[in-house]
């Protein structure tokens, strides 16, 4: 009938392969592994409306870290450059998808990151993929922290540079395998600005010192981090004092940047003139639609207007982890709006999460492997548009949660 699958299910091949998925789909699921996607009605916020009912969910798990995803402004300027651009390129950059609107972009996140130039990418996760290939020959070295981000290890693994994995943020490690990457003519040490598991920043004032003495560059993602830490939002280098030493940042406009989609890469212009010519994922896929520009432009003007929006979240996130810890709970990392609650357990983690959505609160719970088995968690991800009863309403509903499960006393 009309909308019924026509596609060949009768081959022994076909049938040969329906079973091996079943049987990996079973796999999985008896694992505990299973990932479950709850249908969001509404647009993202703080407050959200589930599909088929739940309204009113306090929500504690997106990357909104700014709240810019349901701005006003970040919406309207969408629409303009909607009706002004159109729906999309239907083409690659180099052949004929550059508008004006993608260029002023990369200006301004060169501008807003103090680096030469800007490169657009349909995701991050296609910076990062794109990146190291273009970068690195047989000949250099890349040196990488064992926790970075699955991109990260992607990009590695497709370029051809000699590899090195140092233990996560450990500085006599790095230290251990700089020494051994001596022979290889460029060094890059690449990390995660801000951890997404663990919401801890890396020690980046020890990495830039390091690459100095052993005369390497410095490479940071800072999905994590780009529109919100440090004192103007510029990230982790600018946490941390390091801003002239870190050569080269891949970002997300997904996350804090109104969370659309798209990432960059910015750094030397030699170097994004480079990978204009090499890299991969921007050669050969299309450019970002002209709605997705337009929100990430108008959250980076809100930004550089004042840093009232990028400090708006920190007194949130300060609120929901000392209030946390007073109740008992172990909250992993420092200061960062990403909040591990540490339960250990991964039975515990799912049934605390699945208990605090029927309280009204979505938050997430990790398990291996995801994280290392053992460390098991809930993930609490503060924005700047959660008000004090918001946090307040989550650290009841922990407490709770967390007697009746017997992770409090
Ligand atoms: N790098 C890190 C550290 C991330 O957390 C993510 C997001 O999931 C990415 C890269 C990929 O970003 P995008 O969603 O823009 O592909």
């Amino acid at each position: 009938g009309a909308g019924s699958p026509r596609a060949a299910s009768g081959t022994a091949a076909v049938v040969q392969l329906r079973q091996r998925l079943e049987k990996e789909l079973e796999d999985i699921r008896g694992a505990g592994t299973w990932k479950n996607e709850r249908v969001i009605a509404s647009r993202q916020g703080p407050h959200l409306r589930l599909a088929g009912g739940g309204a009113g969910i306090l929500n504690f798990c997106a990357n909104n870290y700014l709240g810019l995803s349901s701005h006003p402004e970040v919406i309207r300027a969408a629409v303009e450059a909607l009706e002004k651009f159109g729906a999309g390129l239907s083409s690659v950059r180099f052949i004929c998808g550059t508008q004006s609107i993608h260029k002023d972009l990369e200006e301004k996140i060169a501008r807003f990151h103090q680096r030469e130039d800007a490169i657009l990418y349909a995701s991050c996760f296609d910076a990062n993929a794109g990146i190291f290939e273009a970068l690195l020959t047989p000949e250099d070295a890349v040196l990488s922290d064992e926790l970075n981000h699955a991109s990260i290890i992607d990009g590695i693994r497709l370029c051809k540079a000699n590899k090195y994995r140092y233990k996560h943020m450990d500085m006599q490690d790095l230290e251990a395998k700089l020494q051994e990457a001596q022979k290889h003519r460029l060094r890059l040490v690449a990390t995660d600005g801000a951890f997404s598991m663990d919401g801890d920043i890396a020690p980046l004032r020890e990495i830039c010192q390091l690459a100095q003495k052993y005369d390497a560059l410095v490479f940071i993602d800072e999905c994590h981090a780009t529109g919100f830490l440090g004192p103007n939002g510029r990230g982790t280098d600018e946490l941390l004092g390091v801003m002239d030493k870190v050569t080269i940042i891949n970002s997300t406009l997904g996350k804090a940047l109104g969370g659309a989609a798209g990432g960059y890469t910015t750094g030397p212009k030699p170097l994004i003139d480079l990978l204009r010519q090499r890299s991969r994922p921007y050669l050969f896929s299309n450019s970002l639609p002209p709605a997705v520009v337009g929100c990430a432009s108008k959250a980076l003007d809100l930004l550089m207007e004042s840093n009232a929006i990028a400090q708006s979240m920190a007194a949130k996130t300060q609120r929901f982890r000392s209030k946390m810890t007073a109740a008992g709970f172990t909250i992993s990392g420092k200061d960062h709006p990403i909040c591990p609650v540490m339960l250990g357990d991964a039975r515990l983690a799912a049934v605390m999460a699945e208990d605090m959505l029927n309280r009204g609160i979505y938050v997430i719970g990790f398990s291996y492997p995801v994280v290392p088995k053992g460390k098991a968690r809930i993930r609490v991800q503060i924005s700047a548009v959660h008000s004090d009863e918001d946090i307040d309403r989550c650290v009841e509903a922990f407490t709770e949660v967390g007697r009746k499960h017997g992770a409090l006393p």
